[in-house]
Parts: C-alpha cells; structure tokens; sequence
C-alpha cells in the first residue's frame, strides 16, 4: 500500500458517467468480493460520514475479466500501509495524514494491479439520483425561507441569508432517485439557539411556502454545478447554484442536474413525530421526471 500516495482522482462531480484508468490495488475482502482502487473514476462512492447520496450502479470492463458489475462503491482511506473501507473508516473525508479513494466493489476474480479499467456508469440511475440531490439542496433552502420568522434569536445564516435551520436541525439526509427525505430534529438546542417550535404547527401551510418558492425557482431555472480546488477525492466541493435571488453555495460531495429547468416539478410534504422530548421533522422531497427528450 506504500505506492498509493494520493487520493482517487474523481470526475463525477463534472457529470461524467463513464472513464477510463489503471488499477492501482486491489484487496480481498470476505465472501469472494474484492475492493479495486483505480488511479481515476467516474464511479460515485456512498459517502462515509455523511452517507446522503447512495453510491452510482454500473460496471467495470478490463481485458482480462471482461465486464463486471459493480454491487457496491464506498468511502476508503488508507494510512499507515493499511486500508480502512466503508463503515471502518473512522475519520472524515480530508482528514490530513489520510489517502482517500474510491473502492469499486466486485464479486468474483477481480481485475490486477495495472489493468487498464474502463468504468461505465448506469445513465438513467445517475440522472435521477442528480435531479433529485439538487431539488433536496432547493427544499433546504426553500425550508430555510419558509422558517425565517421562526426565530427570536440571532443564528447563522445560510447562502440566501436565512437563519440556517437546515444546518442547524438536521439529522439525516437520503437521497433515492427522483426522492429525498430530510430528517430534523427540534429538541433542547435548537430551542436554546432561539427556535420557536410554534412555527411547525400548520405544516401544510410551510409545505405550501416552500412548494410555491420551489416552482418559482424551477420556472425560473438555473446553472448548477460543483465548485472544487482540484480533482482529489477529498478536495473540498461546493454546490453552486444561480437564482433569481443570488448565487447560492452549499458543500457537497454528491452529483446535480447542470440547470434547474432538469426539474420538471418539485413537491415537498412533511410529517412530524414526537420521540424523546423532541420534534422529529420528516421532510420527503419528489421529483417529477421530465417529459421532454434530453440529448
Ligand atoms: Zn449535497
């Protein structure tokens, strides 16, 4: 593992579906799956820390194994000589000190070290986790918009200038084609930071905000892309997004639409539970896919 002294260079948060590069090592792990590492790829890896969008579908093509599914992509970071992947990794993504890289994960004889792979993203799964990762980023801002007034302190604020209850309250963040579901919490701190949980009484009526804000926004459209210092797995990566209200930014390790007018419709609806003494907010997030052929 001594040779491997930088990150996988990655070329998704770009779009691209499909690449071209050389094996660089390849572990065995149990059951007859093997982790190929590669010097370059297209492949989107399931995040560690924070596992929002589900790593891409697709297949691995090299000489000597022909084509081969990918059943899983995860987070690896390598340090002292050794590889730590998925769930075992225990330090956040950039950590200093750590090699990170993408481990494409097949079942079966695995490719060699030097074998020229070619990487071919699944398309249309792609696509719909892309559209569905922006509209959720738009639901969190829109969400933000919504609970402006639900504050009696001063707190941070997000890219729109609205006190961030996004950042503040969420838990958990999943993404599934055309789908997301936000989970928030609203207990002690929040309430201590200043929240007022009054405001999540009627949440048809901050559905209804939001789905308005969403469709202007849609209607509207805009560029969307990924921001980023270089092409490391770990460099830092920034969602940028044009609307009509200013250039918003958020960081972000996933992959997007290129315009808003990708969204056909964006609708979001709530639930709320009370568990422990605190409000759990469900935020559910749909897509409408485009009717309109893409080239
Ligand atoms: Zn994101």
């Amino acid at each position: 593992m001594t040779l491997l002294t930088t990150d996988t260079t990655i070329t998704y948060p770009d779009g691209a579906t499909t690449s071209t590069g050389t094996v660089i090592h390849v572990e065995l792990l149990s059951d007859g799956l093997s982790a190929v590492l590669l010097d370059t790829t297209a492949f989107h890896p399931v995040d560690t820390a924070w596992p929002d969008q589900p790593a891409d579908h697709g297949t691995i093509t090299t000489e000597a194994q022909g084509t081969q599914a990918i059943v899983d992509a995860v987070t690896g970071g390598i340090h002292d000589g050794r590889l730590f992947l998925g769930a075992d990794l225990p330090v956040r993504t950039g950590t200093e000190g750590w090699v990170f890289v993408v481990a494409h994960i097949v079942d079966g004889p695995a490719p060699a070290i030097g074998d020229i792979a070619r990487i071919d993203v699944d398309v249309a799964y792609r696509a719909a986790l892309s559209v569905a990762h922006t509209a959720c980023h738009l639901a969190a801002l829109a969400l933000d918009a919504a609970l402006a007034a639900a504050w009696s302190k001063p707190v941070s604020a997000d890219a729109l200038g609205n006190p961030a209850f996004d950042s503040l309250a969420i838990r958990t963040s999943r993404i599934s084609p055309h789908h997301s579901v936000d989970i928030y919490r609203i207990g002690k701190s929040l309430r201590r930071k200043g929240f007022i949980p009054t405001s999540l009484d009627d949440l048809d009526a901050v559905a209804n905000q939001i789905n308005a804000q969403l469709a202007q926004w849609v209607n509207a459209g805009g560029a969307v892309r990924i921001e980023r210092g270089d092409n490391a797995l770990s460099a830092r990566r920034t969602w940028v997004c044009v609307l009509p209200g200013g250039r918003t930014d958020i960081p972000c390790g996933g992959t997007h639409a290129h315009d808003l007018a990708e969204l056909s419709a964006v609708i979001t609806s709530f639930t709320a539970t009370e568990a422990d003494g605190a409000l759990e907010l469900t935020m559910e997030t749909v897509v409408s896919p485009t009717t309109a052929a893409r080239p």
